[in-house]
Parts: C-alpha cells; sequence; structure tokens
C-alpha cells in the first residue's frame, strides 16, 4: 500500500455471528491483538456484523475502548419511511457506525443489485457521513470475456456519478471467482486492477481523491498470503470474509508485516 495511506483490515462476516457470539468474538479478538499495531493507529481494523448484532458490538468497543470501526454490511437507499426490511444509512451512523458495505458481489447477485442501486445507496451513505466501501469485482466469465479489469472499472465509474471531490469513500476489488474459493488472485493481478480502480477515482474526483482513496483487495485473503499483498503500491488493505471470522486468523492478518 501507499506509506500515506492507514491500511484498513475489513472483516465482512457476511451472515455469520449472532449478538453473543458477536461479543465472544470481539473480546477474544481484542484480546489476541493485544499490543498489535492498531492499538496505535498504523492499521484501522473494521468489523462488519449482521445488523442485529451492531448494537451490541457497538455498546462493547465502546466501554472497552476497542479500537475497532464499524460498519453495516448494507443499507437501504431510502432514508426512512414505508420500505419493510430495510435498514436506513440514519441508523447506522446513529449506532457510530463509520463505514457501509455497498454493492458486494453477494448483493448484487443474490439482490440483483444493478449499479444503479449500488450508486444511489453510495449517495445515500454520503447522506448520513458514512464511508461507502464500495466494491466491485469481475465473474469467471467476465474474466474470460473482457479480463480482469474492465467490469470492475465499469462498475466503479457508475458508482462515483455524482460522488463529491471531498467524500471520503474506500474502493473494495473483490474479484468473485476469488471469493470464497480459496483461490485468491495473485499480487500482481491484485495491483493491476487496484490501480485501475484508482485511476478511475482520479478521473471521477480528482487527484486528491485518487491519493488518499484506500483502495483494498477481497477474495480468500488469509494470513499466509496478506503481506503479499500489501507490498503491492496500490493495495492499501483487505477486505476479508472467511478468515474474519477466525480469531487467530483475522489477527494474524491484521498483523501482517509486508
Ligand atoms: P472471502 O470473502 O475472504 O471469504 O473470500 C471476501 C468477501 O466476500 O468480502
Amino acid at each position: 500500500g501507499g506509506a500515506a495511506r492507514t491500511p484498513f483490515i475489513a472483516g465482512n462476516w457476511k451472515m455469520n455471528l449472532d449478538h453473543l457470539q458477536a461479543v465472544a468474538f470481539v473480546q477474544k479478538l481484542q484480546w489476541t491483538l493485544k499490543d498489535a499495531k492498531h492499538e496505535d493507529g498504523s492499521v484501522e481494523v473494521g468489523i462488519f456484523p449482521p445488523f442485529t448484532d451492531i448494537r451490541t458490538v457497538q455498546t462493547l468497543i465502546d466501554a472497552d475502548k476497542i479500537p475497532f470501526s464499524l460498519g453495516g454490511q448494507d443499507l437501504s437507499t431510502k432514508d426512512s419511511g414505508a420500505y419493510t426490511g430495510e435498514v436506513s444509512g440514519q441508523f447506522l451512523a446513529k449506532l457510530d457506525c463509520r463505514y457501509v458495505i455497498i454493492g458486494h458481489s453477494e448483493r448484487r447477485e443474490y439482490h440483483q443489485e444493478s449499479d444503479e442501486i449500488v450508486a444511489a445507496k453510495v449517495q445515500a451513505a454520503l447522506r448520513y457521513g458514512l464511508v461507502p466501501v464500495i466494491c466491485v469485482g469481475e465473474t469467471a466469465d467476465d474474466l474470460e470475456e473482457f479480463g480482469a479489469s474492465a467490469v470492475p472499472v465499469g462498475q466503479l465509474r457508475v458508482a462515483l456519478e455524482g460522488v463529491p471531490a471531498d467524500a471520503d469513500i474506500v474502493v473494495a476489488y473483490e474479484p468473485v471467482w476469488a471469493i470464497g474459493s480459496g483461490k485468491a488472485a495473485t499480487p500482481d493481478q491484485a495491483q493491476d486492477v487496484c490501480a485501475k480502480l484508482r485511476a478511475v477515482v482520479g478521473e471521477s474526483l480528482g487527484a486528491d481523491a485518487a491519493a488518499r482513496t484506500r483502495v483494498l483487495y477481497g477474495g480468500s485473503v488469509k494470513s499466509a498470503n496478506i503481506a503479499s499483498f500489501m507490498r503491492e503500491p496500490d493495495v492499501d488493505g483487505a477486505l476479508v470474509g472467511g478468515a474474519s471470522l477466525v480469531v487467530d486468523e483475522f489477527a494474524a492478518i491484521i498483523r501482517f508485516q509486508k
């Protein structure tokens, strides 16, 4: 990652850990990380629990002064009203969430989230001061047909339409074929696409935004490969699924050494 950008290790729990399991997990993780470098702010740790856990985790990290950032895994395009089952960015912000994941490939696939819906969710996040973690990535078919970067570059262009130049955003490059497959992209592949995504941030929001925005890699990140990704100049962190649910693995990822 770039020297000026604080590395960001984000744990996407997906639909795992109920609120009681979440308490045990966060306590164990914090205990395991005692004296790790996230305590001095040189790495930012984010956790993204299911909605029903957020209040509980917020209370715990607040009471014990645990230096983790909190985020939701999704939000509504709407602010409030008759939208059964939806959760507003306003509610996440009130629970001290700093981040919200938007456009994860599982949302795109199982909930038919189009690039336009993703863009509307980015706007909804920004309305409440949440930092959108905008996920983009190509499927295995896309990879064969268009190569690695065309689809994620196109997805990001749409997601950034109308985003102001001074907005705080995070971009996550997650090749769909690498998610949960145990088959991570190579550091070279990740670097290549992350650099292209940073260039899109530059075209859309300007050079300052391109220099400051963190671009993460996600897809089968584990303790054994994190350092190789973090050595790449345009990879500023990782969005971690499966390995974020295993205390020792996630702690080892946070303690990565380049
Ligand atoms: P994985 O998931 O680490 O289990 O591959 C990554 C993600 O979907 O964010």
